[in-house]
């Protein structure tokens, strides 16, 4: 469970302060400082020796530590976190053997209650600050763990997953009612708490997807305004050439959902691995984002996101933990994996964590609001301590920016966060911390 937050009015934090900013690659103070106001939002920041604190003003002064953006998630799967680590099989087989059976517990309302307590805050412990999170089938266990994000404090885009074909029975809707229920969810959740909480339409991929379900999700989107349509997409060989047969008047996996009308802004296609240059100029053409889930497509072994190519192009697109095909929450985790599945290409650290912070904000049309710190955003932000690990000299903090980074993306771990800030409220600390479930 989460500490018992405190709200921060008129708070500043001096610390090593490092960002990717709107303009530019980046911001890096290693004595800067970083003031909230009493409405959660970045006042000012800068260098140390131009803070001129006010009469009321709270400092707290983190040494040595950084002040990072939080991380977004745009790929995570809520019901799925006690089933991380299970491997052995490919996609389509993995489902049936682990992931179908868990969701079915989600049934029971209460058990939702409590793995939802453990997902978010969990989320929080690793630094991250906003995620797109699928549900199940389930209209109320959605509806509690929304309920728990509202008061963990979470930033969150979720919905419940729609499936009608393909699948268990005991996880088949007919596909009105599953819409209904979607629509019902939007209507009560959607831009809760000032759009901290914001709804997603959740199909879950084309494979469980009837016609009429797609098209009607399609038309629900589209008149839901502000959602996100949140799906899978080209992540496996297996599951590509299923779509290829249950869909054959498609000239692929992309045009399914193009032509039942799920595509375009806030869309967010995790995965979107076996794709040719047709696909990706419409997937551009259109403005939808994608979520890159590197971790997953190693467990899996799905093959490989087009890192480069997609950058060329032009898609906006953030990083996923995918969770449980990922085996890790951490981004840090994701991040260098991102690296690390590149058969030749270097990503460079500066790059990875803007992937993880203020690329997926952008993917996500939120970087209005977040993904970086800067003047008139919200404060969502982590504070950060890479020498938690032994691994990482304690003089780490004495080198250059780009050296420590370097080191938090390729060593780092959810034991270097130490705190988590959402809206400049402290939704963990470690030294309160104690695990829910
Ligand atoms: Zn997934």
């Amino acid at each position: 469970m989460v500490a018992e937050s405190k709200t921060t009015a008129s708070k500043t934090f001096l610390g090593h302060i490092y960002t990717p900013v709107e303009k530019g690659s980046n911001l890096d103070l290693p004595e800067g400082f970083l003031s909230v106001d009493e409405n959660g939002k970045i006042s000012a920041v800068g260098k140390r020796k131009d803070f001129l604190p006010g009469a009321d003003e709270q400092v707290v002064d983190l040494g040595k530590s950084l002040l990072l953006p939080g991380f977004v998630d745009m790929h995570i799967h809520l019901p799925q976190v006690a089933q991380t680590g299970r491997s052995g099989e490919h996609l389509l087989a993995w489902l049936e053997k682990y992931i179908f059976p868990a969701e079915m517990k989600f049934e029971d309302v209460d058990f939702a209650e409590k793995l939802s307590y453990w997902f978010f805050d969990e989320l929080l412990r690793n630094g991250t600050t906003t995620a797109c999170v699928f549900t199940t089938i389930h209209k109320t266990s959605c509806d509690r763990a929304f309920s728990v994000a509202e008061k963990v404090g979470n930033r969150v885009i979720m919905g419940k997953v729609l499936m009608d074909e393909n699948c268990p029975d005991s996880l088949k809707e007919s596909h009105q009612q599953s819409i209904e229920e979607s629509l019902a969810l939007f209507e009560k959740w959607h831009d809760r708490d000032n759009g901290r909480l914001k709804y997603a339409f959740t199909p879950r991929f084309a494979v469980t997807s009837s016609r009429e379900l797609l098209k009607g999700v399609g038309e629900a989107w589209a008149a839901s305004a502000g959602s996100y349509l949140h799906t899978h997409l080209a992540e496996s060989r297996g599951e590509v050439d299923l779509v290829r047969e249950l869909f054959p008047e498609a000239r692929s996996y992309v045009d399914v959902y193009k032509m039942n009308g799920l595509f375009g802004t806030n869309t967010v296609f995790a995965h979107s691995i076996h794709l040719d240059d047709n696909d990706l100029a419409e997937l551009k053409r259109h403005d939808c984002s994608l979520a890159h889930c590197p971790s997953s497509n190693f467990f899996l072994k799905s093959g490989i996101f087009a890192f480069e190519r997609i950058k060329e192009s032009g898609i906006r697109f953030g990083l996923g933990s995918d969770v449980a095909a990922g085996p890790e929450m951490s981004m840090f985790q994701v991040m260098k994996d991102a690296n690390y599945i590149q058969p030749s290409h270097w990503l460079t650290p500066a790059d990875l964590f803007y992937r993880a912070t203020l690329g997926g904000a952008r993917a996500l049309g939120l970087s209005q609001q977040i993904g970086s710190l800067e003047a008139g955003k919200d404060a969502d932000f982590i504070i950060v301590d890479p020498t938690n690990r032994n691994a990482i000299a304690n003089d780490m903090l004495e080198k250059e920016t780009e050296d420590i980074l370097s080191s938090l993306v390729f060593l780092g771990d959810d034991r270097c966060v130490e705190a988590t800030y959402i809206r400049g409220r402290e939704v963990f600390s470690k030294k309160n911390f104690s695990k829910a479930y």
